[in-house]
């Protein structure tokens, strides 16, 4: 299908993109890789009348050092977070998830920024920005504020985002060395989206569990944070029980919708199993 007519811009400035919003409206759509707005559009599912490019616009790439934790810029691509050295060595999860998302083609172009932004329950970094307890920085007209990831997602393609505002940087607290992860995603074939994902951030004292956080991809409107089962792993050892009571309490805040992925039980034991495997990796690969 094509797509209706448009008019293009291509600011070279965030005061320039945020006041082309401001002037458009409802009319206007950010345009990031394009990998999600693109097929809508020729869907007709979004038909702005205004696209507002924002591949020109300086300052919205890099991935930064920050002492305590790790900036991204919004249009920082997939490939760019899978090739950085500071990500991994110090926030793996971050690329061990961007490695499964979509095919090599989604990740030269498809932006972090723009998964979150989407609010697409079924893309993956949602969930992994949960995990991770980042917060986002939303410029607008009046200035900056900065948004937890826990506060963000409020329903499918729904976010904290007002109109006027662009996502231009991501702000991960860095994982204290020898933090164990894992994102343990079940997809039908390669390029597609979860069936189920879990992502698992795990940090242990000797034999007990310090601190856990886990997060779950396409099994409810939005990314869903499994606080039951990290409340149940708290101080606990890690051991078959205890991964099964984790799996089971994962499953029951999961509220996913059937579709050509397989139905709501099958979906909810898989987010099961994802939560068992995610769980067992990063206990194997926490430090002791
Ligand atoms: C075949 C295929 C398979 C895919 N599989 C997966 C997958 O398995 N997992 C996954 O996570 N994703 C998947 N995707 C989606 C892909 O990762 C997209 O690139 C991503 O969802 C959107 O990023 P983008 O940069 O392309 O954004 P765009 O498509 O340009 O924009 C998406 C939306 O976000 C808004 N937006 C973009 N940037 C900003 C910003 N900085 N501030 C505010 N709003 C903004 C846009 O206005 C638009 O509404 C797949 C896509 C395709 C085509």
């Amino acid at each position: 299908m094509i797509p209706r007519p448009f008019e293009y811009h291509a600011p070279r400035s965030l005061p320039d993109a945020i006041g082309l919003l401001s002037q458009y409206g409802d009319e206007a759509k950010l345009l990031a890789g394009g990998h999600s707005l693109l097929p809508m559009m020729k869907l007709r599912f979004a038909q702005p009348g205004h696209l507002i490019d924002l591949g020109k616009v300086p300052g919205l790439k890099g991935i930064y050092d920050a002492g305590n934790e790790i900036r991204i810029g919004a249009m920082t691509t997939e490939n760019e977070l899978i090739w950085s050295e500071l990500l991994q060595q110090k926030c793996p999860l971050l690329v061990e998830a961007a490695r499964l998302i979509s095919d090599p083609q989604v990740r030269y172009l498809g932006t972090l920024g723009g998964d979150i932004s989407h609010g697409d329950p079924g893309n993956d970094h949602p969930a992994i920005m949960l995990a991770l307890d980042a917060s986002f920085v939303l410029s607008g007209p009046s200035g900056e504020r900065i948004v937890a990831a826990s506060e963000f997602f409020l329903g499918t393609y729904y976010t904290a985002l007002e109109s006027t505002e662009i996502l231009t940087e991501i702000r991960i607290p860095t994982p204290a060395a020898g933090t164990g992860y894992c994102y343990s995603k079940l997809k039908r074939k390669t390029g597609d989206f979860a069936t189920a994902a879990t992502a698992v951030l795990l940090r242990m004292n000797g034999s007990l569990v310090e601190h856990v956080s886990i997060a779950l991809t396409n099994l409810g409107p939005t990314a869903l944070k499994a606080a039951d089962a990290e409340a149940a792993l708290q101080g606990e050892e890690i051991n078959d029980q205890t991964i099964a009571q984790a799996a089971k309490l994962a499953m029951s805040v999961c509220e996913p919708v059937a579709d050509l992925r397989g139905d709501i039980e099958y979906k909810t034991a898989m987010a099961g199993v994802m939560t068992e495997r995610a769980l067992r990796t990063a206990y194997s690969r926490a430090s002791r």
